[in-house]
């Protein structure tokens, strides 16, 4: 899985996601501030990263309580 770092155009937030959602240029949801953003505005964002030296930046695992901190797209209810 590689991840890549997002900051969000409106909120200024920094999230990660996996790259699966951006290769796919899907729109990102900000968990900070509710945002989508769109591929166009976080495509010069894109660089890639390891995921080697994300894991080692990311302190927590991803659970329940920590997804929160990352872009996602939310399911469909
Ligand atoms: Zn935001």
């Amino acid at each position: 899985m590689k991840l890549v770092f997002i900051k969000c155009t409106k909120c200024g937030k920094q999230f990660y996601c996996e790259t699966l959602l951006t290769d796919n240029r899907f729109p990102l949801h900000c968990p900070g501030c509710g945002k989508y953003i769109s591929y166009k505005e976080y495509q010069s964002q894109l660089q890639p990263i390891s995921s080697t030296s994300v894991l080692t930046r990311i302190q927590k695992p991803i659970s329940k309580e920590t997804v929160g901190e990352i872009l996602y797209i939310p399911s469909k209810e």
